[in-house]
């Protein structure tokens, strides 16, 4: 008789009890022993070196108001922003407003934003979201969180990032692939889900900062804290930072 053949033990994701005990034998050892790097003097810290380093980080999404920042930061998911400021730079000629994008054809769009990935999804949230400013806003994009959220295609995220940059409005922390990961690495959460993590950084990050921190954070990402092989080395933060897959 031919054996059975073993269950595989946690074919798919271990126990969260498991996973924390592992994450704990397989963290820095020079780490010291606390649970979070959120203790305001840490924090300053952190904030002033960022300072340092990005003074003037700000959105590189190119815009001239924030209605084209809306549509940009849509189509960025997923996308790099140089490839989006290719495409908008002629989209914002023949789309200059609210009203061209809800009565566009939509095949023509779909084409338009190809190059920016997930064209179809980005079309139905593009016109939807043009739509809704049109019939729920006046024509103008939101100012607050609660009505900009009702937008198709636009979560806190892109919500963040519209308030913050295009109307100086700390609604909340813009928490994209870069700022999950730094945070993580920096101590500052210990979530790997944006609402969650967003929820953490806003209670250990002034709130005068929110807006240039997440840029700020963002610049690092893309500059010198990868996701593969962070530039450690290079970082004006490595003294203050313990992740396990620092490169120095
Ligand atoms: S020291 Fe390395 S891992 Fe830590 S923040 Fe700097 S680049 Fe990122």
């Amino acid at each position: 008789m031919t054996p059975k053949p073993k269950k595989k033990k946690f074919a798919k994701a271990p126990p969260a009890k498991v996973r924390a005990a592992k994450s704990a034998k397989t963290r820095n050892p020079k780490r010291p022993a606390r649970a979070l790097g959120t203790d305001p003097h840490r924090v300053a810290a952190i904030l002033a070196k960022l300072d340092e380093a990005y003074p003037s980080a700000t959105c590189e999404l190119h815009h001239n108001n924030a209605f084209e920042l809306l549509i940009a930061t849509i189509l960025s998911a997923q996308c790099t922003d140089a490839r989006v400021n290719q495409v908008t730079e002629t989209l914002f000629k023949k789309y200059p407003d609210a009203k061209a994008f809800a009565y566009a054809n939509p095949s023509e769009l779909e084409q338009e934003i190809r190059p920016t990935g997930f064209f179809r999804n980005k079309t139905k949230s593009v016109m939807g979201a043009c739509r809704g400013i049109l019939q729920n806003f006046g024509g103008e994009v939101p100012r607050s969180m609660d009505e900009i959220l009702t937008l198709p295609g636009v979560a806190r995220k892109t919500g963040n990032v519209v308030l913050g940059t295009a109307f100086g409005i700390p609604s909340g922390i813009v928490v994209d692939t870069h700022v999950q990961r730094i945070s993580n690495r920096l101590d500052l959460t210990r979530n790997e889900d944006p609402k969650k993590i967003e929820q953490d950084l806003m209670h250990v990050i002034p709130k005068d900062k929110w807006i240039l921190f997440s840029h700020q954070i963002i610049w690092h990402g893309r500059r010198v804290c990868q996701a593969r092989k962070p530039k450690c080395v290079e970082c004006n933060l490595e003294s203050l930072c313990y992740a396990k897959d620092k490169t120095v």
